[in-house]
This record gives C-alpha cells, structure tokens and sequence, in this order.
C-alpha cells in the first residue's frame, strides 16, 4: 500500500507515510471507534483525473462521524483538494482513495471531543476481481441496527465484514451473501446487491445495509436507461429464482455473480440487465457516453 516515497495527508499537512506514526493508546485503534471512506479515482475519456462522487464520499464521512458522536471540524472541499494533491504528490491517475477519522488516546468509553484526519490512496485492481462470483449466503448476520448505527461507515463494523469474507473463502467460495436480523437478505461485506427479474431490477431497500454510493448510481443509471428499478426486501429462495444478481461498491465497481450456495443463474451474465449497467457504470466514471440500445446487438 505504500513505500518510502508515499506522501499522505494527515490533518492539513502532507507528509512521507513511512514516517507518519500515530498514538498506540488512541481510542480508534483500542475500540474500533473510527469512520473512514473509500473512494475512486479515474482518468476520464478527455484526460483528466477525477475524483468519483468526491462530494456524496465526504459528506457521508461527516455523517458516520455524527452519528457515532466524533467530532467533524473538517472543511470538506479542503479535503476533497487533499486527495486531487494526494493523487498528484503520489503521481497517480486511477486509485483508491481512504479518508480515515481516528480519535486521539482515550482509553475510556466517552465519546471523543476531538478527531483526527488522513487521507491515503494506492493503486488497486477491481477489489473482487473481474470474474463472477461465486457466493455464499453467510451464517453471520448484517449488524442489528438497534445495536449500532449500520449507516455510520465505523471502522469497529468491519469485523463483521472480514468474518463472512472469511468464512466463504475457507468454504472455498469467492464472496459472502448476508442477511439482516429479519432473515431477508441484506449486503455483501463491502458492497450492495442488485437482482434481475422479468426485465426488472431489486435490490434491498435502506435500513439493514450501509446505503452505497455505487447502488445510488446504480439506481440512477438504471432510470436513464428506462431499467425498471424497485427497492424492496427479499429472502435468498427469491434471489435464487433470479435470472441474475450482481454486487456493486466503489472498491468492486460492478461485478456479476454466477452462483448463490452453488446454484447458478439462469441468464448469461453477458446478455443480463447487471452487463448493461456495469458497462453503464464504467462508462460514467469515465465520463464517457453510453448508449443502451448499441449494447444489445
Ligand atoms: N455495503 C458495505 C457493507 C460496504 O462496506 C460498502 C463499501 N463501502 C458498500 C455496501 C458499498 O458502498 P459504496 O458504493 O458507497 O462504496
């Protein structure tokens, strides 16, 4: 993720990450009480160097840190700025982007009066590849949203996450499907889930799931191209009568999904509604423009 000449942005000053040391007794680091993002930089078709949904990436970091009660003195064009320098200073194009807000050492369980922030990137592939997934419902559930704020992006949360990624790795499959307390299906570890059925799109509705980012353009790439889209909730047996399903988050972009505990779609991921967005979706984060109808011949 870096080496000796890697430059990052630690609260309003860039300096070399190997020589950026952090306080062993902080709060985030002991209790997981931290909020971070995770954004995309591209290189658009003219040539220039654009920070996805830079504005909806750093007003939901606000956000999770209201909602957990960490203090949010961060100009956020400031900050959006930090990653155009950060990505210059690294001389990178496309990368991922992490804003990371810690707290200070405090060993106690009040909220923190004070926060830090860094900002960091590194080149990274599509974050689960570019095949189709085979994935697995999960036995760990989504977090229960009466026992911690689901919509705050906390660092603590992603325990959960890297339980399911690696219950179904050991499983021998490539991604973890979890449910909510309900038993209707919720999210991936680190992306949403979107299924097609009879010409029509579902995905989840907001209140058991981290609402992504990716999903809301998902959500209005799919009312450009005339793709009915309804949010409601579902259980695995209906997503598995699906004709195809596919996840989506900054870090994986689209990615088709070929199996669910074994059984496969019935639709060819290359003629589903899931291909058309996610050459939709590459196309917009490249500011290109797209067409539906040239995808269907
Ligand atoms: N759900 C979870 C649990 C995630 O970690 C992510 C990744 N941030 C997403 C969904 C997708 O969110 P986004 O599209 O904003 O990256």
């Amino acid at each position: 993720y870096y080496n000796d000449n890697t430059i990052l942005y630690i609260n309003g000053e860039f300096r070399k990450a190997s020589a950026t040391t952090t306080d062993l007794y902080g709060q985030s680091l002991h209790y997981g009480y931290a909020v971070f993002e995770g954004i995309r930089a591209y290189k658009t078709a003219n040539g220039e160097v654009k920070v996805f949904k830079a504005k909806e990436h750093f007003d939901r970091l606000q956000r999770s840190c209201e909602l957990i009660h960490i203090p949010y003195k961060f100009n956020n064009e400031e900050l959006i700025a930090a990653c155009y320098k950060v990505l210059e200073l690294n001389n990178m194009e496309e990368a991922y982007i992490r804003p990371l807000v810690f707290c200070p050492p405090n060993m106690t369980l009040k909220a923190a009066s004070e926060a830090h922030i860094l900002i960091c990137a590194w080149e990274w592939g599509a974050y689960l590849g570019e095949k189709l997934l085979r994935v697995m419902t999960s036995s760990y559930e989504r977090p229960n949203p009466k026992a911690f704020k689901i919509e705050s992006k906390s660092a603590g949360l992603y325990v959960n996450s890297i339980l399911a990624s690696q219950e179904a790795k050991e499983k021998g499959y490539d991604e973890a499907l979890l449910l909510d307390i309900n038993g209707y299906v919720a999210e991936g570890p680190g992306a949403n889930i979107f299924f097609e059925k009879n010409g029509k799109i579902f995905t989840p509705p907001p209140g058991n799931i981290l609402p992504g980012i990716t999903r809301a353009t998902v959500i209005e790439l799919c009312h450009e191209l005339n793709i009915p889209i309804e949010e409601k909730l579902f259980t695995t047996d209906e997503l598995k009568e699906a004709e195809a399903a596919f996840f989506c988050g900054t870090a994986a972009e689209v990615i088709g999904i070929d199996s669910l505990d074994g059984q496969s779609f019935s639709k060819p991921w290359a003629q589903s509604l899931g291909k058309v967005l996610q050459q939709a979706y590459k196309a917009r984060v490249l500011e290109k423009s797209f067409q539906r109808e040239a995808q269907l011949v």
